[in-house]
């Protein structure tokens, strides 16, 4: 991030070096506050999975008191059909036998009905057994899944909690060096400007505002260099600082051509 530092104020220096930590503070700041949030969606996750099986074992136990009605139905037909097959023999008239034989018909009807609907309760609990197993697979992965996860949070925390640490180590630091006014007026410009109070000239702009600085005050600050002046933005207020261009290191050069006879 810093460009030669060569012949630069010391100041804007101890500055700069100041704000590449504070911003990089900010960084692990915003990684440390978003970790509670990855937590609560890793537990979120779990509390899904328990509410799945839970449900599931609601519908087995519905399922199961269904099936005692069914079956219950299925006994009272069979009861009463055995009770009218009893009497049927007993009785003296063909239009009480008939009637009867009716009743009979009207009853297996309904047996055969009652036995369907227990049939498929049958089929619907296996279902439901089924999903209530499928669902405690799902849990147990969640769960384990969770565990790992929340470790891999833990540690992450651990690794960014200490690089804190150094960091606010280094910027109080930098404090060390720099006279308390500065210091105040940088944190002033840092609050109002997301963090970056100082901007560097490029092509005799401000690069953070683009906007382009008058010919005397380019000057003082290529002098500014060797002194301690401070000089700011006029329109984004940040501090200035001043880098000489360099040369393109790498630019190829174009080999003297080797006169002949020479
Ligand atoms: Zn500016």
């Amino acid at each position: 991030m810093l460009e030669s530092s060569e012949g630069m104020n010391p100041v804007i220096q101890k500055l700069l070096e100041l704000q590449t930590e504070d911003l990089r503070a900010a960084e692990l700041r915003r990684q440390i506050g978003a970790f509670p949030a990855e937590l609560a969606r890793i537990d979120n996750a779990v509390r899904a999975a328990e509410r799945a099986v839970a449900q599931a074992k609601q519908r087995v136990q519905d399922l199961h008191k269904d099936r005692k009605k069914l079956e219950l139905d299925v006994e009272d037909w069979r009861d009463k059909i055995r009770k009218y097959k009893d009497q049927i023999y007993q009785l003296k008239s063909n239009e009480a036998y008939r009637a009867m034989q009716e009743e009979i018909r009207a009853a297996e009807a309904e047996l055969g009905r009652a036995e369907d609907r227990l049939l498929e309760q049958m089929v619907g609990a296996e279902d439901s057994d089924r999903a209530v197993k499928e669902g405690e697979r799902a849990l147990a992965a969640a769960e384990a899944a969770g565990r790992g996860e929340r470790e891999e949070v833990a540690s992450q925390k651990a690794v960014v909690e200490k690089e804190l640490a150094e960091v606010e180590a280094a910027s109080k630091a930098c404090l060390a060096g720099l006279p308390g006014d500065l210091v105040d007026h940088y944190h002033r410009l840092a609050r109002r400007h997301g963090g970056v109070a100082l901007a560097a000239v490029r092509d005799e702009a401000c690069s953070m505002c683009s906007v382009r600085i008058r010919p005397h005050v380019m000057q003082l600050l290529r002098q500014a260099n060797s002194d301690e002046e401070i000089f700011h933005c006029e329109t984004c207020t940040r501090i200035l600082y001043f880098v000489e261009a360099k040369a393109p290191a790498a630019a190829p050069q174009e080999a003297p051509a080797a006169e002949p006879g020479n």
